[in-house]
């Protein structure tokens, strides 16, 4: 009664089915199914074959064989079909009201973004949800709010601590993020202000973010050669802030301190033998990307903000000062002990100088690339405006160590490049292919289920995403189908802007949206909200409610 038009194409290539002359009374029962698939389902157990029934936006039936007919079938030819990705540091307003398709995310199996990580979001969130909320998109997004974002807007960049009036003031824009539907509070104090904020204060606001249902996540203080005092200030947020905690991109910046994960990971353990529950994430790249200042100046420098830095920089004392940081900087953490291990990603004011190292900026500046001089160029770019930067520091057995760890989920801290624009730091192109296909197929760090877990059923448990992240029956349909032969990342740091290898099919929210090498028409994203706005929902009077 129901005929196929299909193409066997061979066993790597898709055979497209498509149902045609069902009486138009009967609605056939899948919108789509997806058959003769190796289920990565998202839990670390090993693959099972399966078909995958799909109604609305939702995951209907999953069995080893579903013959009932079906508005559009997908012959996966026996690659792995996984639940869509889960990337939960992203910076992706850098580009999504761009590109709102986020190819580079979507053709390496992202189908969620979570934004708003390192203490840095819109404040307030609301507009910036509904402007996401308008967007017709691809993938889905969602939000943390930003501590340095939210103390930035009351106390300023300033290395003070607030009055009780200020701290109210912040404690009561946190409340309003999370009850606009942040994940949790980020924290980046690393960065000015976040740098400026003691702890006692991150626990205050960690508190409210966990009276909602949040998460903390940190970009923490120090990465360096303090990184096992900040993985503790990181623990000792969430153990007396009462909410889980993360040690966001983790990692071990500047030869001197290479090795300490062994330290930090043990305390991650320590911690969760005692009932903290503290997670980690991390990128498969051995350098880091920000801003060259944010990177290389001293706190107390960019106390302020910009006219205050230029300010500094001409003062022929303090400038010494700065300079001698710098150099340090350079020479023992982010610029890994030689100005070619720094690298210009993106400047606004000169596109030449992207791809450009220090060394070679600073012989364009008829200087001798020492490092000396390599921090004079540096304060050169700040004072000209600044640029993205790439730091090549980490070691590779840190990483490794890392993310083997089972407490590691994967998280790319990328954004969204204008394609063939500028030279962004790879892992916006690659992060997922290249845990799936260097670290699990190559060198066997982890298992393909593992390396899936850590990017599916782990971050969405740890957002509470509770309908994704596995392939089971009532969860949404995001899913990627990829064969695990050939699945890779392809972008370089020489070469950033190259898509990843081996995705066939990526679908969000039950529509495909990638296929056949290209994005479809398809824009089936939506906005993900925290439990918070839940709650506010439910009651708009919060106070009496305990979630
Ligand atoms: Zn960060």
């Amino acid at each position: 009664m129901w005929t196929r038009r299909s193409a066997i194409l061979g066993t790597a290539a898709m055979a497209i089915v498509t149902w045609v002359g069902l009486p138009a009374a009967q609605a056939p029962p899948y919108d789509l199914l997806l058959r003769n698939a190796r289920i990565v389902d998202g839990t670390g157990s090993p693959w099972y074959r399966g078909d995958i029934g799909i109604r609305g936006d939702t995951i209907a039936r999953v069995a080893p064989s579903i013959d009932a007919p079906a508005a559009r079938t997908i012959d996966a030819g026996g690659q792995v079909v996984a639940p869509g990705f889960i990337d939960i540091h992203t910076h992706a307003a850098r580009g999504i009201f761009q590109i709102p398709t986020a190819d580079n995310y979507v053709r390496q199996g992202v189908t969620t973004l979570i934004e708003g990580p390192d203490g840095s979001s819109p404040v307030p969130l609301a507009p910036f949800l509904a402007k996401l909320e308008a967007l017709q998109k691809s993938v889905n997004i969602g939000t943390f709010i930003g501590q340095g974002s939210v103390r930035s807007v009351v106390v300023g960049e300033l290395d003070r601590k607030p009055t009780s009036g200020e701290l109210e003031k912040m404690l009561a824009l946190v409340e309003q993020g999370m009850q606009d539907g942040a994940f949790g509070l980020s924290t980046g104090l690393f960065y000015v202000p976040g740098t400026f904020t003691p702890t006692d204060e991150v626990v205050q606001l960690a508190k409210v973010a966990g009276r909602f249902g949040g998460i903390h996540i940190s970009h923490m203080r120090d990465e360096t050669s303090r990184v096992l005092d900040s993985v503790n200030e990181t623990i000792a947020i969430g153990e007396r802030g009462g909410l889980p905690t993360q040690v966001t991109h983790h990692k071990i910046i500047g030869r001197p301190n290479w090795g300490k994960s062994i330290e930090t990971l043990q305390a991650v353990d320590e911690a969760r033998a005692r009932g903290i529950d503290v997670t980690i994430d991390a990128y498969p790249y051995t350098a880091s990307s920000t801003s060259i200042q944010g990177a290389l100046f001293p706190a107390w420098a960019q106390e302020g903000g910009r006219k205050q830095v230029l300010a500094r920089l001409g003062e022929p004392a303090t400038r010494t000062k700065i300079k001698a940081e710098i150099v340090r900087v350079i020479q023992n953490e982010r610029g890994g002990g030689d100005p070619k291990n720094i690298v210009v990603a993106a400047c606004d004011w000169d596109s030449t100088l992207a791809g450009k190292n220090l060394s070679e900026i600073t012989r364009i500046r008829r200087l001798e690339p020492t490092v000396d001089d390599a921090a004079e160029a540096a304060m050169w770019i700040v004072e000209r405006g600044g640029c993205q930067g790439i730091f090549h520091a980490i070691g590779e057995e840190d990483l490794e160590r890392i993310l083997r760890h089972p407490a590691t989920m994967i998280a790319s801290d990328g954004e969204i490049p204008t394609f063939g624009v500028s030279s962004p730091h790879p892992r916006s192109y690659g992060t997922f292919a290249r845990v799936l296909g260097v670290y699990a197929r190559e060198r066997g760090i982890i298992t393909l289920p593992d390396a899936v877990r850590k990017m599916t059923a782990f971050p969405a448990q740890r957002l509470g995403l509770v309908d994704r992240g596995l392939v089971r029956p009532g969860m949404k349909a995001d899913l990627v189908v990829f064969d695990p032969a050939r699945v890779r990342d392809q972008a370089t740091f020489e070469k950033p802007h190259q898509y990843a290898e081996g995705f066939s099919h990526v679908i969000t929210n039950g529509q495909v949206v990638f296929e056949g090498g290209t994005m479809t028409a398809a824009r089936p994203g939506a906005v993900l909200y925290g439990a918070g706005r839940q709650i506010r929902l439910r009651s708009p009077s919060f106070g009496d409610v305990s979630p």
